[in-house]
């Protein structure tokens, strides 16, 4: 089974996606616990590539290219060989990040674009997602508190952090069949417990 977590910055969801692992191991279950940007060897030096140097290094298409080159490398190398394995694969961050940061967060919005390359060099989606749905002040003082907001994509200010969450919320509408929006408010336990019960 192929299972997302996906969020704003600071919203709690690589806990949770943590959480559940430990959860799903502890009843037996072998799982790959992995993240994106990166998630395998190529993807991770992609990533530096990406959180690495000033804010306009790339263009955004530049930017979502590098994205999906590092999201291919991940499928290829990691994902698709833990599913044919029977393993259960739980990812911080997948294409839908790429649906909402790049697609409609980010200026130039670049949706049609985000859609078409996940068609042509992708194709996969999660069984599940989890939305970790945290009110962007809160999420901003949690990534404050653990010192990541040097990172250079959260220093992208408030405005930003509410397009984020609004292009999650949407997600939950456009595809119902998949994605779970679960409150992030509260200790990680009480959180854990909210993805447990959406399990079902
Ligand atoms: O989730 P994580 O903090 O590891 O992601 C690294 C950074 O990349 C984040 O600050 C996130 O905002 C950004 N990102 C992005 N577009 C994506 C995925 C992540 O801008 N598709």
């Amino acid at each position: 089974m192929f299972i997302s977590f996906e969020g704003i910055d600071g919203s709690g969801k690589s806990t949770q996606a943590r959480l559940l692992a430990d959860h799903l191991r502890a009843e037996g279950r072998e799982v790959v616990l992995t993240r994106e940007p990166g998630g395998s060897p190529g993807a991770e030096e992609i990533r530096r590539l990406l959180v690495e140097g000033g804010a306009d290094r790339w263009s955004a298409e530049t930017e979502l290219l590098l994205f999906n080159a590092a999201r291919r490398d991940h499928v290829e190398r990691r994902i698709r060989p833990a599913l044919e394995a029977g393993q259960t694969v739980i990812t911080d961050r997948f294409a839908d990040s790429s649906r909402v940061y790049q697609g409609v967060a980010r200026g130039p919005a670049l949706r049609e674009l985000v859609d078409e390359l996940h068609r042509l060099v992708i194709g996969l989606e999660p069984a599940l997602t989890f939305v970790i749905d945290l009110d962007p002040d809160r999420a901003l003082d949690r990534s404050h508190a653990r010192g990541s907001i040097e990172d250079r994509f959260e220093r992208l200010g408030p405005d930003f952090q509410r397009r984020l969450q609004m292009g999650f919320r949407a997600l939950a509408v456009e595809f119902p069949e998949r994605v779970r929006m679960i409150d992030g408010a509260g200790s990680p336990a009480a959180v854990a417990a909210r993805v447990l019960a959406a399990l079902g």
